[in-house]
């Protein structure tokens, strides 16, 4: 604040030179407006960074501007266990860590950047933290921040972002009674916060490939659709570089191809999508207006 401050009073003495008598009291107006509305708008962000446990890094525009490390923490109940094997590609027979997935589509994200972003995402249990059983059949959205602010190991700062990802057992509610038992996961508006709802996962995958594969893809896939929330997509903090909102389901790509079309978020399109797109053999799942508006994004 002393900074904004500091500046604007820099800006009242040259307006004050530049404009001379004449000017300087609708000036004086102006600029006490100013520090009230920059005061109010800060009051605001420590407001939500208090009851998110978030800082001013936890922000799409650090994302895309000084961020240099893009940092994955998971926490898991022990019931609610990622998936961590190598996996084998049916149609192309490559073998891969899972967590590749998610790894590749935020590596091509931050693609040819001015400042190179580096990805740090844990690929074994090993790296994750196993949590205490929560005993809770439902979670609300600040049932998931409370999680958040007990086992997130740090806020971002300005080079490195840190985003975390839950595990857990039981269902998303956005009511706090009713369970959205299709909900696979969520990230918390404003946040870097994922959950990701394991029983959901589990029930998916009775169809082909194979039903363990499946649910891999599930679950990656909804890790990267989630990541692309956090990060500002579609529309929601990152500006479009085309017009590709589905302005009728929110924040998502218009593109059907698309990991951020609104559908592949749930259980029943997302088996036909992930069938697709095994058979294109890459691992990348955003397609190129989701690409593009975080590729060329620079606030
Ligand atoms: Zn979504
Ligand atoms: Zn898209």
């Amino acid at each position: 604040m002393k900074k904004i401050l500091g500046f604007l009073l820099l800006i009242l003495v040259s307006l004050s030179i530049s404009c001379k008598s004449k000017h300087n009291d609708s000036t004086k107006t102006i600029l006490a407006f100013l520090v009230l509305r920059n005061s109010a708008a800060e009051a605001a962000r420590n407001a939500a960074n208090a009851a998110n446990g978030t800082s001013n890094y936890d922000s799409i525009s650090t994302y895309y501007s000084t961020m240099t490390t893009l940092n994955v923490q998971v926490v898991y109940e022990s019931s609610a266990t990622p998936y961590d094997s190598s996996f084998t590609n049916p149609f192309t027979s490559t073998t891969k860590n899972v967590w590749d997935i998610l790894d590749d589509n935020m590596k091509e994200a931050f693609k040819n950047r001015k400042t190179s972003v580096t990805t740090s995402i844990p690929k074994v249990l090993s790296s994750m933290t196993s949590i205490s059983s929560q005993n809770k059949t439902t979670w609300t959205t600040t049932d998931i921040i409370n999680l958040a602010k007990t086992y997130r190991t740090s806020t971002s700062t300005q080079t490195t972002g840190n985003f975390f990802v839950a595990f857990v057992n039981g269902y998303y509610s956005s009511d706090g009674s009713t369970q959205n038992t299709n909900v696979i996961g969520v990230n918390i508006t404003g946040t870097p916060y994922i959950a990701i709802f394991k029983q959901v996962v589990t029930s998916t995958g009775s169809t082909t490939p194979s039903g363990i594969a499946t649910r891999v893809y599930v679950e990656q896939s909804t890790l990267v659709h989630e990541m692309g929330h956090a990060l500002g997509l579609v529309n929601n903090g990152v500006t479009m570089t085309s017009s590709h909102q589905d302005t009728a389901n929110g924040k998502h790509c218009s593109d059907t191809t698309c990991v951020m079309y609104y559908a592949n978020e749930g259980t029943s399109a997302l088996v036909t999508f992930l069938q697709n797109y095994i058979q294109t053999g890459s691992n990348v799942m955003f397609k190129t207006d989701c690409l593009n508006d975080m590729q060329k994004y620079s606030p």
